[in-house]
Order: structure tokens, then sequence, then C-alpha cells
């Protein structure tokens, strides 16, 4: 059983460092929700390794985890060099060459994208392994740039490029990510996340390529989608504020002002939100994360995340199950002292959030000590996770990739029951349900919320209080 006295759920990369069934088998059990298979690195086999390592873990222990694929997306990275790395040095004028099977070397840098010299111009930056090295642009040599080093340092094959600002003429979804989706389709994976996009068309033609009913994660990394924010987040099932490259597309000192944006527009509107990237990034190497990462994490928490994320610390980490127990520690201190949630802008006259904004009120009002949900997509857990109520929710579906899906939503524990055929049984079912759980005693309070006719998706529409 999940423990469901913490509210928002932890994202765990997976990575070398989880890959022993111990290591595995310690971050289940020490709260890991969702484990996120990371398409910008690793093969089919270590990704199908892994997320079938993840189903076995979570069947042994009992605990519900998803598996979000997250795919690499237009993400341009350098080809390779000659010694696999080179320095640059600042002052110095390079070459930035876009012919594909040119070998890199201190003066010639190969850069994958036959259309560079059209999308930059003269005084733009060109940012090299998450923004550790910069160039800026000087003039187009025919199809290649010529740039200055600005910052120098080390880079190496595959690394990181970014043009923030320039409007690069890539598709949005890239024949990788395509081969990605089907091989994530073949997995069953329960979440995808799809990285850069930049508008609300670029979220609906991913979807295209999602098995029907998996939620998409736009992740929030270009300030054209910063832009664009409202019609994403519409669009989108979730977002993830991707702090990774966002703080390289824009001045870092604006990440923390979006994230407090995004988190805030995606709780009113009901969508899931992922806060990400360097959360404990110090317990890559240390027992103990810093007391800024400390409070990273709670803030995230108390902005209204539905979940939080590892990154490097569980993928390459050195203690990836110390940073999951870690996070967990940190959320269910922050949640002591959380304030009152937003009220969604969800129950604008329709029937379905209007019942479950009158669950979480009438639990509130009667003392109750749970709201079941019995579901059949998911969407009248989320709707009554959306009004944050101060009470456990249980979800009851028929659907095992619902279970799995809600894993990442705030405050749900689901679980998988027999589809039930009268309103009579699902409230049986419920009360039972929530006994065996230890989730409330005989003659205490819970509320139940539904959809009928039953076993449809989408409807929201009977509110009942019980005693157990
Ligand atoms: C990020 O940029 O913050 C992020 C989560 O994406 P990735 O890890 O794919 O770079």
């Amino acid at each position: 059983m999940n423990a469901v006295a913490r509210r928002s759920k932890i994202v765990c990369t997976l990575g070398p460092a989880s890959d022993a069934p111990r290591v595995l088998a310690a971050m289940v059990a020490s709260g890991m929700d969702v484990a996120r298979l990371n398409f910008s690195h690793g093969s089919a086999a270590e990704h199908r390794a892994r997320a079938e390592a993840v189903r076995r873990e979570s069947r042994r222990a009992g605990r519900n985890v998803a598996i979000l694929q997250d795919l690499q997306g237009p993400k341009l990275r350098l080809g390779v060099f000659a010694e696999g790395r080179v320095e640059l040095v600042a002052g110095e004028s390079v070459l930035l060459v876009t012919r594909r099977g040119v070998v890199g070397s201190p003066r010639l840098i190969p850069v994958p994208l036959p259309s560079l010299a059209r999308d930059c111009s003269a005084g733009d930056p060109v940012l090299l392994d998450d923004g550790r090295v910069r160039l800026r642009v000087r003039r187009r040599r025919g199809a290649d740039v010529e740039a200055e080093v600005e910052v120098g340092g080390p880079i190496s094959d595959h690394k990181g490029v970014s043009l923030p600002g320039a409007a690069v003429s890539v598709p949005a979804f890239t024949p990788k990510d395509r081969r990605d989706a089907a091989l994530g389709r073949a997995l069953g994976v329960d979440l995808v996340a799809m990285s850069f996009v930049r508008t609300a068309q670029d979220v609906e033609r991913a979807r295209r390529h999602l098995a029907p009913g998996t939620p998409l994660i736009a992740k929030m990394e270009k300030p054209q989608a910063i832009e664009a924010m409202e019609e994403i987040v519409r669009s989108a099932d979730g977002v993830m504020v991707a702090r990774g490259d966002l703080g390289v597309e824009l001045p870092l000192e604006q990440v923390p002002g979006i994230q407090k944006r995004l988190v805030h527009r995606a709780n009113v509107l009901g969508r899931t939100c992922i806060v990400a990237t360097e959360m404990l990034e110090s317990m890559i190497r240390s027992p103990r994360p810093t007391r800024a990462e400390v409070s990273d994490v709670a803030n995230a928490v108390l902005d209204g995340a539905d979940a939080v994320m590892l990154s490097a610390e569980t993928a390459v980490g050195h203690d990836p199950v110390a940073a999951v127990a870690t996070m967990a520690r940190i959320i269910e201190e922050a949640e002591r002292g959380m304030p009152p949630a937003v009220r969604p802008e969800l129950a604008g006259g329709d029937i379905s959030p209007g019942i479950a904004a009158a669950a979480v009120e009438a639990a509130r009002s009667v003392g109750a000590k749970v709201i079941v949900a019995y579901t059949e997509s998911g969407y009248t857990a989320r709707l009554v996770a959306a009004f944050r109520p101060a009470m456990p929710i249980l979800a009851l579906t028929p659907n095992d990739a619902v279970v799995h899906r809600l894993a990442l939503v705030w405050g749900v524990e689901a679980h998988q029951v027999p589809r039930l055929r009268s309103t009579d049984t699902v409230m049986q079912r419920a009360r039972d349900e929530v006994r065996r759980r230890g989730l409330a005693i005989r003659g205490e309070r819970i509320a139940i919320v539904a959809g009928v006719p039953l076993n449809e998706p989408g409807n929201t529409n009977v509110l009942t209080v019980q005693r157990v």
C-alpha cells in the first residue's frame, strides 16, 4: 500500500546507478511513485530492461509505480570530435560546420543542423553543454557559421547545443521521437513527457503517437513555450517545469518566477505539474543535501506541485536510495505546513467539477476521513485532487492502466477493483476498501464520488457521504 500520508509524488530518473535490483527495490520502498525513462540517453534494450524491472519491483513491493517515458524532442546536439572532446579557448574563433559526417576539432565544431545559418544572426549566443561554454555568432559562411568563444571550456561528443530565442526550423516531433514512441507503446509506458514543445500544436501532434488515453506532459523549457503557457497547459494533461534547459534558454534568474506561474496555472486548470532538475543536485556526490536544496523541494511542494523530480541524483548519483528517502522526508515536513490550496477555475457550470468541489467541501464539513473516487478513466480522481482536499483520496478503478497513471497525481492512492455494475456495489466496495486499508474505522464518515451510468468516462455526477 502506498503511504497516503505524503500527498506530493516523487519522480525518479532511472540510469546506471539505479539498475541493481537491490537499489531499485529500495527506491520503490523509499517512496518512488514514478520511474522516468530518459530517452535522451540509453538504448532500447536498456529502456526495456528498466521498464520490466520497475514492473517487477513494484509488484513485489505492492506499491503503485508508474513509468514515464521522456521523449528527447528536437534537442540539437553536437556531432563527434576526433578525440571525443576538445577544449575551447575564450577569444578564439571557431567554425560551426553543419554538414553531417564532419569530425570536429578545436576550431571546427560539428553542429548537424542544415538550417543553422538561416536560423541565427550575427550577435546571437550559442550555448554548449547546458550553457557551460558560450559562443557568439560573428557571421554566416555559406551553410556554416563563424563564432567567437566568449566562455571557454571542454566540450565532448553529443553535448547539447542551445540557440536561445532562435526560431529553429526543426520538426517538433523528430524521427527518433517517432521510433521511441513506438517502443514506449510496446513497453506499455503509463505517461509520456515531450521535450521542447513550443506550441499547443506541438502537444497535439505528439499526442497522435501515443497509445490512446496516455497522459501527455509538456516539458516547459523554451521561451516560446512560456509565451504560449496558457494554451499549452490547457492542451496537455500536465506540464513539467524543466528547469535545466529553461535556465539555458532564458536568463537563470527568470526561472523561479516562471516556475511559480506555471505551477499556479496548472493548479488552476486542474493539470498535473512536475517541478524538475537539480532539486537535490549535491546528493549526486554527497550524503546530505544543502539547505538551499531542501528549501527548493519544500517550496515546490508549498507552491502546489503534484510531483518533484530527481534526475542525475537517482540516474548516476552515488546513493539513489538516500536521495529518494531525503526527498520523501522533505515533502512530508513541508506538507505539515501546507497553506490553503487555490480554488481551481473548474466549477464553471459543468457538473463534474461541481460535484468534485462539493465532495471536498462536504468531506471537510462532516469530518470525512477519506474521499473515495470510483473512476473509469481517472478523471474523477484527478478532479477531486485539483481541489486539494485535506483528507486522502482513494481511487478505485477497473483499469490497470489508470491505476498506474494516477501514481503521478497529488494526494491519490489508486487500486484496481473488479468492474462494478451498480451504485450500491460501488458504495459497498468503497466502504470495504477504506476499512480494509485502515483509512477509516467503523462508524467514521467517508465521501464517495462516481459517475452514473457507471463505467463511462468523464462523467462525475454522484456524491454521497456514508459511515463505514
Ligand atoms: C530539464 O531540462 O530540466 C529536463 C528535465 O530535461 P532533460 O533532463 O531531458 O534535459
